[in-house]
């Protein structure tokens, strides 16, 4: 079967790769869809982010859906022919996060498609993969294989929400409207926000994120100080979630937080120098936000009972042997939001 590995920067191949057998409690999937995520970016433009490099090649891709072809003997609930989502998160269950239920924060963790350790962990941009079967979600009919792919990056998303604490009724900040900020704003509105307001530096992602759920979009490229109205009487959010990793982003959204507002960091970013006497003075709780683990599961039920509509957010689909022209599309904000590859 054929994997996508990358090399190199921009060096990324469609190499042969032996299909493993699975496991007595492992299925063997066959892989019908996979979204490109801003780290595979990562990896393809520059090789990686970060101290995170790659030092071997590696199958890159974590945000795959496909259908079980075989099970292990020791499978009793799955079959072939059924259709899954599959999550990349498998932490090894015997260490003491894993004990606390924080999963994600796992000492042993094997994340698909990460460079995080050595050996790195090879991905699931492939034509066929063997998973565990605790890894896959049955897919309901209704949902075409992209949208059962786009169960990780909502995971993501419904983990940043539920650090923010109870939804109902506040009045949210979105900054960033990649993929991640709008799914953000589609999990925010699913958990009861009463208001949610978005911001980017680009068009394209603010109509995206309208079409989820944001009650206002605003390019603050365009119009720098369109945030100003919400700075009256010490702010007008309760919640800030910060998706872009923009430091301006961060630091502007101060003004607008309401004193005990909680800052929910989301994108990745370099140092950033805060304002310490604004968050000492507002109260404000500063939050980090990395990954997922259960909301895996919660995210396939939203998506399969319609909850949580993901189809505006996709932009674009190709066929893994068009994987070059994928990548250069999904990294072009003017135009793409999820931009998603088939594998058959
Ligand atoms: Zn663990």
């Amino acid at each position: 079967m054929d994997a996508l590995v990358i090399h190199a920067p921009l060096d990324l191949r469609i190499e042969d790769v032996p299909t493993p057998e699975p496991g007595e409690h492992q299925l063997l999937v066959r892989v019908r869809a996979g979204g490109i995520c801003g780290s595979d970016l990562h990896y393809f433009n520059h090789g990686g982010f970060g101290t995170v490099r790659i030092r071997e090649p590696m199958v890159l891709g974590h945000e795959v859906s496909g259908v079980v072809e075989r099970t292990g003997q020791n499978v009793t609930d799955m079959a072939a022919g059924i259709r899954v989502a599959i999550s990349p998160s498998r932490p090894c269950g015997l260490c003491r996060y894993c004990q606390q239920g924080l999963q994600n924060h796992c000492l042993d963790m094997r994340y698909y498609g990460s460079a995080m350790r050595t050996p790195h962990v090879q991905g699931a941009f492939r034509q066929e993969i063997v998973v565990d079967r605790s890894q896959a979600h049955v897919v309901a009919d209704t949902l075409s294989d992209a949208e059962a792919a786009m169960a990780e990056p909502l995971s993501v998303a419904l983990h940043a929400v539920r650090r923010a604490g109870p939804m109902l009724g506040k009045n949210v900040l979105v900054t960033g409207c990649g993929p991640i900020g709008a799914l953000i704003v589609a999990a925010a509105r699913r958990a009861g926000a009463a208001k949610i307001v978005a911001t980017d530096v680009s068009s394209f992602p603010l109509e995206a994120a309208k079409k989820v759920g944001a009650d206002v979009a605003l390019n603050v490229a365009e119009s720098p100080d369109a945030l100003q109205p919400f700075a009256a009487d010490k702010g007008s959010f309760d919640v800030l979630f910060e998706a872009s990793g923009n430091a301006a982003a961060l630091r502007g959204a101060f003004d607008v937080l309401k004193p005990r507002g909680i800052v929910v960091q989301v994108g990745l970013g370099g140092e950033i120098s805060l304002p310490i006497n604004v968050i000492v003075a507002k109260e404000f709780d500063l939050r980090g936000a990395f990954r997922f683990h259960e909301e895996f599961a919660v995210a396939v039920e939203l998506l399969n009972k319609g909850l949580i509509d993901v189809k505006p957010l996709i932009t674009g689909i190709f066929h893994y042997k068009e994987s070059l022209r994928a990548f250069q599309t999904a990294g072009d904000r003017s135009q793409s939001m999820k931009v998603l590859m088939t594998f058959e």
